[in-house]
């Protein structure tokens, strides 16, 4: 017997406010920084995260100050679906 508790680590919770891609976040810390409500944080080492989503006003800011499009602003009232490795577009320019 097996539950089916199958719990997106990205998407952790698809009522927050704030999407963090977690493959694509670098750990710039540029979105903490910028953010005026101290509502993300990042671990020493890690990588961004959601830490005060209660305090979030959805401004934006983090979406656009991100250098990897790793955040994304959900408006209010959106939920975010789960996404099943649909992408098909991986580049590797190097
Ligand atoms: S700005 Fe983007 S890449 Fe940098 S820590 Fe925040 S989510 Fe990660
Ligand atoms: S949308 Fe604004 S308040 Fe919310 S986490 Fe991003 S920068 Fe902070």
């Amino acid at each position: 017997m097996q539950k089916s508790g199958s719990t997106d680590p990205v998407l952790n919770g698809n009522d927050r406010p704030v999407i963090i891609n977690d493959k694509w976040c670098k750990g710039c810390d540029i979105c903490v920084s910028f953010c005026p409500k101290d509502v993300l944080e990042r671990p020493e080492g890690g990588k961004a995260r959601v830490a005060r989503a209660e305090d979030c006003t959805r401004c934006g800011i983090c979406e656009i100050m991100c250098p990897d499009l790793a955040i994304r602003v959900m408006p209010a009232g959106v939920k975010e679906k789960q996404t099943t490795g649909s992408q098909g577009g991986s580049t590797h320019a190097k």
